[in-house]
């Protein structure tokens, strides 16, 4: 997923991205350990396996085409449930076999060159395919060859013998199978740990019982290995980057990182981690361009962070800049930034229990400069209350329209259907 999301210019290794609650259509991906990050690198979310994250990509990928690549690498159960696959997948929704995988990962070292296995010496495949470019499998060495993570051994952790290689490891859900697989320059290596009967063990998992046999392995067969590490391929280059949000730097960002890209490929969008805002010299009021007071104003800037962001920094008491209440007086219609309603869903059908008193929850993402958001139920006023309070109602039966507008006057609907129940 990571790879093709490097080809496709979606992200580069330094680029941010948002591990916080999201949900699509009722699919709420949770991370391993229950807690998110807030906004992470990619390379953190890889190292650290972050769900959230690689849910979220694979649904800017579009599932359709991260199967057409999975099927091209003759991942079998993928070709065969391909009808019943959605986001989950990319956690591991679907069956894989060690032979698979470990393939897949030689081609990473190989370039991203994909090829059949030679079984015995007199075996003579050859060819193969790009499954992603040379600077894509490049990028995903380079991540995948750090030892700042969590999932490095105890017993490996301040060892001298620790080999130089590209891994990552995996825990299956039940704790059913353990895997590392690793990759230098001579040699792709694969570990599968568990029960012939699928049985799961409490104690089973990628980073204790695979990867020290990885290690262990490696240190066997290619002690102190010889081979020289991946050279950086011809069309990988070197840019600065804001550390805020991995973006290419703008005149007001002032913490820099080094960070490789495609060029032509990669995003080339210039950090936007802060906004320009006009406010009042006491910085109380904001003001927009059509409502600049006579009197004076200042220009400030503010951070520009995602809704889903501010949410989240609300919810954990994380402190930030706010814009100041917008002008009061001011006339003008807003159009972007609308609110994003986050419950209840958009066309989902909602069962309550006709004897009890159960209520739906309203809740939504509003932009930073949003101080108050007003409800309608089938355009009649329920509540108003700041946007990171949850509001409750008690529905009727029916299609019920839910509005949300915020104090810019900006309007977002969602409907659903509510059918009572004798439970
Ligand atoms: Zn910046
Ligand atoms: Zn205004």
């Amino acid at each position: 997923m990571y790879g093709l999301a490097f080809d496709k210019g979606l992200i580069t290794p330094k680029f941010k991205i948002s591990d916080v609650p999201v949900s699509y259509g009722g699919y709420e991906p949770h991370n391993y350990d229950e807690k998110y990050n807030g906004f992470v690198s990619v390379e953190f979310a890889l190292i650290n396996s972050l769900n959230v994250v690689a849910v979220k990509l694979l649904q800017q990928m579009k599932t359709p085409q991260f199967v057409n690549s999975l099927k091209k690498l003759g991942f079998n159960q993928i070709q065969k449930d391909e009808k019943k696959l959605g986001l989950s997948l990319v956690l591991g929704g679907c069956g894989v076999t060690l032979e698979q995988l470990t393939r897949m990962y030689h081609a990473f070292s190989n370039k991203g060159l994909f090829t059949d296995l030679n079984w015995i010496a007199s075996d003579s495949n050859k060819g193969g395919f790009q499954v992603v470019s040379p600077e894509s499998a490049y990028m995903l060495t380079e991540i995948l060859s750090k030892v700042k993570r969590p999932d490095l051994p105890m017993e490996w952790q301040n060892s001298a013998d620790l080999p130089k290689v590209a891994w990552k490891t995996g825990t299956s859900y039940g704790r059913k199978d353990a895997w590392s697989i690793g990759y230098n320059n001579n040699y792709t290596i694969g570990i599968w740990v568990g029960n012939f009967s699928a049985e799961g063990v409490q104690e089973l998992s990628g980073a204790e019982s695979a990867a020290p046999l990885l290690f262990e392995i490696f240190n066997t067969i290619d002690y102190r290995s010889e081979a020289e590490w991946f050279k950086v391929p011809q069309n990988i280059d070197f840019r600065l980057v804001c550390s805020e949000t991995g973006l290419p730097v703008n005149d007001f960002c002032k913490n820099f990182l080094s960070d490789s890209y495609i060029p032509a490929i990669s995003t080339n969008k210039i950090c936007n981690h802060l906004k320009k805002n006009y406010v009042s010299p006491d910085s109380s009021i904001s003001y927009c361009k059509t409502c600049l007071p006579e009197s004076g104003y200042v220009e400030a800037w503010y951070p520009n962070f995602l809704p889903e962001i501010i949410t989240f920094m609300d919810d954990n008491q994380v402190k930030y800049q706010k814009i100041p209440p917008h002008n009061p007086k001011c006339e003008r219609i807003f159009a972007d930034n609308k609110p994003e309603i986050t419950s209840p869903m958009h066309q989902v059908e909602y069962y309550v229990d006709r004897t009890d008193s159960t209520n739906i929850m309203l809740t939504c993402n509003a932009a930073n400069d949003v101080d108050k958001v007003f409800w309608y139920v089938n355009d009649k006023f329920l509540k108003s209350d700041a946007p990171t309070n949850k509001v409750f109602f008690k529905p009727t039966e029916g299609n019920l329209k839910i509005s949300c507008t915020d104090d810019k006057g900006r309007n977002t609907d969602v409907t659903i259907t509510v059918k009572m129940i004798d439970f």
